[in-house]
């Protein structure tokens, strides 16, 4: 039985294209690639994915976390941003490099993306479909079961291991062909046409081009706490306040020993400075502007102090 590696972000189209293909007896291999911006949650629970896996019927799963490379593109793009700090097309070509080095251990023959011809403007252009193509040197063997009728025929297709002619010849931004074909597929639940990115959200991602821009620290923790709590940029200064207990707990989590971390003794946010040593007074001065609590003490002219939280004190 022919096999391929299926890139799977979760969202309706990587499940369909999975799903043609199953229907014509090959194998799915299905890898999803995470970092802090896309998937992370995966990290921690990720019987999630393997339950979505097996209800769709894929003989297999796999996770990747590819944060280190992905920084790395996401700092210098080749080929430049989308509407935010999603670099798309350096990033479908980093994750399908990686896909290619799994081809062996997987074994797989074919590598499968639930791409749609003319789709997104910038990735899905045919332009960039064969850019995307030669600059993997996947060609021949890079398969859009959406959209194949209206490409070059690959491999798999000329040696008949996949019919061409079961394929489809969807193109554009029109979603209705995809949900047809989920409801057709019997899928319970319709997701949305992408796996969500953190990038693209216009908050996050502008928060992510003024880092880039700057030339901040951009690491495992400082890309996890962009994604959460609320920044303060000064010139090298840079300090996260979480805005309610869960962003507390990851900003401790997150920061465990490596950043300075500040609480008040009355309930206020946590505070992890990233950059810089700013005057303990300043640190206490935007807590206290965060909790509604201490500015109730000092209204009434009662003491709020600052603490110094120590990972270590938290665990104890
Ligand atoms: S939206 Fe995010 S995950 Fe998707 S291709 Fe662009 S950068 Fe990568």
């Amino acid at each position: 039985m022919a096999k391929t590696i299926l890139l799977f972000s979760e969202g309706l189209d990587s499940i369909l294209a999975g799903l043609l293909l199953k229907k014509q007896g090959i194998e799915i291999c299905a890898v999803k690639f995470i970092t802090p911006f896309f998937g992370w949650e995966l990290k921690e629970n990720p019987e999630k994915f393997f339950k979505k896996i097996k209800d769709l019927g894929f003989e297999e799963g796999k996770l990747y976390d590819i944060t280190q490379e992905f920084l790395e593109v996401l700092k210098t793009p080749k080929f430049g941003y989308g509407s935010f700090a999603n670099p798309c097309i350096d990033c479908r070509i980093l994750m399908l490099k990686k896909a290619k080095e799994l081809m062996g251990e997987v074994g797989a023959e074919i590598i499968t993306t639930g791409e749609v011809a003319g789709q997104r403007p910038k990735t899905q252009h045919r332009n960039t479909l064969d850019l995307i193509e030669k600059e993997t040197k996947l060609k021949g063997f890079l398969l859009r079961p959406l959209s194949a009728k209206l490409l070059s025929p690959t491999e798999p297709e000329k040696k008949g291991i996949v019919k061409r002619e079961e394929l489809l010849a969807i193109k554009g931004r029109k979603r209705t062909p995809q949900i047809e074909l989920a409801k057709n597929f019997g899928l319970k639940e319709i997701p949305s046409s992408s796996g969500g990115c953190l990038l693209a959200d216009p908050q996050i991602g502008s928060r992510v081009l003024k880092v880039l821009k700057e030339k901040r620290p951009l690491n495992l923790e400082t890309a996890q706490l962009l994604t959460l709590g609320r920044h303060f940029f000064e010139d090298g200064l840079w300090i996260v306040l979480g805005r309610n207990q869960r962003e507390n707990e990851l900003i401790k989590n997150i920061s465990s020993n490596r950043f300075p971390l500040y609480s008040l003794d009355t309930p206020s946010p946590t505070a992890v400075v990233l950059e810089g040593n700013p005057p303990l007074s300043w640190i206490k001065k935007l807590l206290v502007k965060y909790s509604k609590k201490a500015k109730i003490k000092l209204e009434k002219g009662e003491d709020v102090n600052l603490i110094e939280l120590s990972n270590k004190n938290e665990k104890d």
